[in-house]
């Protein structure tokens, strides 16, 4: 426990200093868009390679400004508004999104079962971090293969954490992680795409959410077999009973 305390404030301290560092990164590329946009204006209009490169510049700096949107997105500067989530009806709903982002080599199967309890969960994000399992089973599965989506009632959290939990298994047949990758895996900045290609900040985003809706994450992998990753949240508080609807008192018998 104590290491998972570390473990957390090391995570709220690198997304405190992502957040500021992002802030004013993207302050420091509005004021560098700005004077290109200067620029543009003092530069003659026949002086093609001139504007060919303003062009790079400028480019390059919207690069930047979209990155720091989604680093700050990270480091969850907005607020998270939980609500009650059937599972099922929200994967559902993200069928059409899901088969896009996987293209048509990956199979996707799902078993949520409809008796599933609701979860208490951002949706908005909870579908992010969705998509952001999809995209990286995708990634893991350049040849095609299987998505599997499955749901299941647990009594019980992955460390034995009392209480109902819905346990979520986004499981893919790709590439798989060896020892060492997997134990960075849920790290921020940690990826192995490549720049251009990976952000690192998948997984941690994903491990963020569940974490911050009471949750917690598994990721289990075989290299050339697969990867599993499972979230486990707590089954959301049954809605209050409704009020008794009085009974009126029996009509007296007639004497
Ligand atoms: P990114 O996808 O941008 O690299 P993530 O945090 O989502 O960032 O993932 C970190 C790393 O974990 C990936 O670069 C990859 O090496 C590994 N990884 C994540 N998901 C999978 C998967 N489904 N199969 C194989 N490797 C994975």
């Amino acid at each position: 426990a104590l290491a998972q305390l570390f473990e957390a404030q090391k995570l709220d301290t690198i997304g405190q200093l992502t957040g500021g560092v992002a802030h004013d990164f993207n302050n420091l590329l509005m004021a560098v868009l700005g004077s290109l946009e200067l620029l543009e204006k003092r530069l003659p209009a026949d002086d093609a390679r001139g504007h060919r490169l303003l062009d790079n510049a400028v480019q390059g700096a919207q690069r930047g400004a979209a990155l720091t949107q989604r680093l700050l997105a990270f480091a969850r500067r907005q607020e998270l508004r939980p609500e009650t989530v059937a599972v099922a009806a929200l994967v559902e709903g993200m069928e059409g999104l899901l088969e896009r982002a996987l293209g048509p080599s990956v199979r996707i199967e799902t078993a949520l079962p409809a008796d599933l309890p609701p979860i208490q969960i951002d949706p908005n994000q909870f579908e992010l971090a969705l998509l952001n399992l999809a995209v990286n089973a995708r990634d893991a599965m350049p040849v095609g293969g299987t998505l599997t989506l499955r749901g299941r009632a647990e009594p019980a959290g992955p460390d034995g954490k009392p209480g109902a939990h819905v346990r979520i298994g986004v499981a893919d047949t790709g590439i798989g992680m060896d020892a060492a990758t997997l134990a960075k895996a849920t790290e921020p900045f940690f990826t192995t795409k490549g720049p251009g290609k990976g952000t690192g900040l998948g997984l941690s985003m994903v491990q963020g959410l569940v974490a911050q809706s009471g949750g917690a994450l598994r990721v289990a992998s075989t290299p050339g077999q697969g990867t599993s990753v499972d979230l486990w949240l707590p089954a959301a508080r049954p809605a209050p009973a409704p009020a008794p609807v009085p009974v009126p008192p029996p009509a007296p018998l007639a004497a």
